[in-house]
C-alpha cells in the first residue's frame, strides 16, 4: 500500500475527484478526512471507505474560509494526526460570461474558492507538515491555466493561480522536506462538466472532441495522477503543473 499510515486531507471530496481520489488514497491505506462544503455528500464519501474497511471522516467546510479551513486542519490533527497529504482540490465552474460582462461578485467568488481556498489550505496545513518532517501537497489547477477558455476569465486567472502558489510553495518550503505539486486535468467526467454541458458551454460530443482520444478523462484517471503525487513514488518531484488533458493541449 503506497499511503499506509498517511493522514491525507482532501477538499471537494464529496463529488468527482475529490471523491475518487478519496477512495483511491484510503484502499492505498491513507486515513482520509474528506472535506466537501456540502456536508452529506462528504458523509456520503466517508461512509463509502468505511464500508470498504477504509479510515475517513466526514468535515463541513467552505475552503475561502480562513476559520474554516483551520477547523478542517485542526479535525484532521484530532482524529488521525497531522496531514502528510493535503490535497486542495474544492473548486466551483462559476458563471460564463465573457469578461466585461461578469459581475463583481461572480468573479470574487471563483477566486475566493478556486485561488484563496488553495491558498488558506497551504496557510493552515503548512505548520504542522513542517513540525511532522514534511509532507506532500497537491492543488488541483487546470488547463484553463494554461490556454484561455473564452467565458472563463475569472476561472482561468484563479486556475494559473494556482500554478503559480504551487510554484512559490515548492520554492519556500522544500528545505522543509515539504512538496508542493498540481494537477492540470483536461475534461472530466463530473459532475462540474455535466453543469457545463447542460447550461449552453459545449455539448458532450464536442467536450470529448477536445481530446485526441475523443472522449472525456475520468476521474479515476485524476485520482490515480494525485495517488502518485501523494506517495514517495514522486519524491523528486516539486513546484510542477502536471497536465493530464486526454491531449487536449498539443492539438
Ligand atoms: P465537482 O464534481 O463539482 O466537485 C467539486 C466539489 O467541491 C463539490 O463537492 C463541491 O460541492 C465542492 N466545493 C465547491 N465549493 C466548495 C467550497 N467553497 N469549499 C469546499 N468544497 C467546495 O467538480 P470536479 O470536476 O470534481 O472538480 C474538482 C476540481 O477539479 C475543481 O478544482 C475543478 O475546478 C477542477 N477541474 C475540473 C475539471 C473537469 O473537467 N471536471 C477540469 C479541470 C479542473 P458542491 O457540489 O456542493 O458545490
Amino acid at each position: 500500500m503506497k499511503l499506509a499510515g498517511k493522514t491525507a486531507l482532501i477538499t471537494g471530496a464529496g463529488s468527482g475527484m475529490g471523491r475518487a481520489s478519496a477512495m483511491l488514497f484510503a484502499k492505498e491505506g491513507a486515513s482520509v478526512i474528506v472535506v466537501d462544503v456540502d456536508e452529506a455528500s462528504a458523509r456520503e464519501t466517508a461512509r463509502c471507505i468505511q464500508t470498504e474497511g477504509g479510515r475517513a471522516l466526514a468535515f463541513r467546510a467552505d475552503v475561502s474560509s480562513s476559520e474554516d479551513a483551520e477547523a478542517m486542519v485542526a479535525a484532521a490533527l484530532a482524529n488521525f494526526g497531522p496531514p502528510d497529504v493535503l490535497f486542495n482540490n474544492a473548486g466551483i465552474e462559476g458563471e460564463g460570461g465573457f469578461l466585461a460582462q461578469l459581475s463583481e461578485q461572480a468573479f470574487d467568488r471563483v477566486i475566493a474558492v478556486n485561488l484563496r481556498g488553495v491558498w488558506l489550505g497551504m496557510k493552515h496545513a503548512l505548520p504542522h507538515m513542517i513540525r511532522n518532517g514534511g509532507g506532500s501537497i497537491i492543488n488541483t489547477a487546470s488547463i484553463a491555466g494554461m490556454v484561455a477558455i473564452r467565458g472563463s476569465a475569472a476561472y482561468c486567472a484563479a486556475k494559473a493561480g494556482v500554478i503559480a502558489l504551487t510554484r512559490v510553495g515548492a520554492a519556500e518550503y522544500g528545505r522543509y522536506n515539504i512538496r508542493v505539486n498540481c494537477i492540470c486535468p483536461g475534461a472530466i467526467d463530473t459532475p462540474m462538466v455535466e453543469r457545463l454541458n447542460t447550461s449552453g458551454g459545449l455539448s458532450k460530443q464536442q467536450t470529448a472532441r477536445l481530446s485526441v482520444f475523443g472522449r472525456v478523462g475520468s476521474p479515476m484517471e485524476i485520482a490515480r495522477m494525485a495517488l502518485f503525487l501523494a506517495s514517495d513514488d514522486s519524491s523528486f518531484a516539486s513546484g510542477a503543473p502536471f497536465i493530464i488533458d486526454g491531449g487536449w493541449t498539443v492539438t
